[in-house]
């Protein structure tokens, strides 16, 4: 089973993605960790690559497609894998396609995870983490006792700069722009399982589960 996981930021797919890779034995390959850790050995791939990061902007196609393409190569990815944050553009749908494709494979299916993008900006708005300890708050789903102050060491809530409103406004928008070309791709392709997001995460998780039921 080779499956891709869609689903703008703040829509829960990291914890769903975790899950899957348990449940269904896959390898998880998710550009966003690679990059990283291409960057923390000092490869040019990986330092290249967080100069977009670092600006809040997609890495170029070509170094994206290059680092999955040896990810690909190596054994653990033979059978099943499940990709994380790869492709987000179309340019990178028919490049990972050719790259499945030289290796007599497919993807099997993609799971979009559908959400409610003011749903999405308040709950990602509304975060508070701790300076302290690094516990998270949510202003409205689950506030602290006393205003802007940890419940449990006392110490300052402050919102991250990725949780401000221009920031995740500025990502969901560059989500959405990119991706909406990518989901018509793949729903020509009949592969594309759209799942409703604005359940609870066991809900979520179920419904991706259906949706994989008939699928090898
Ligand atoms: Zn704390």
């Amino acid at each position: 089973m080779k499956i891709l996981l869609m689903g703008p930021p703040g829509a829960g797919k990291g914890s769903q993605s975790e899950r899957l890779v348990k449940d269904f034995d896959l390898t998880s390959i998710s550009t966003g960790e690679m990059f990283r850790e291409a960057y923390r050995n000092g490869e040019q791939l990986g330092i290249e690559a967080m100069t977009y990061i670092e600006r809040g902007e997609l890495v170029d196609d070509d170094i994206t497609n290059e680092i999955v393409r040896k990810r690909l190569l190596r054994k653990d990815a033979e059978r099943c894998f499940l990709l994380d944050g790869y492709p987000r553009t179309v340019t990178q749908a028919e490049a990972l396609d050719g790259m499945l494709k030289k290796m007599n494979s497919c993807l099997s299916a993609v799971i979009n995870i559908v959400v409610d993008k003011t749903a999405i900006l308040e709950r990602m708005v509304g975060r508070r983490v701790c300076k302290q300890c690094s516990a998270t708050y949510h202003l409205s789903f689950r506030p602290p006792k006393v205003r802007g102050v940890c419940d449990q060491c006392g110490g300052e809530l402050y919102q991250r700069e990725d949780d401000q409103l221009e920031s995740v406004q500025n990502r969901l928008n560059i989500y959405e722009t990119k991706t909406n070309p990518l989901i018509n791709y793949y729903d020509k392709r009949g592969i594309l399982k759209n799942v409703n997001g604005m359940q609870s995460f066991a809900d979520v998780y179920a419904d991706i589960k259906r949706a994989l039921r008939d699928i090898t």
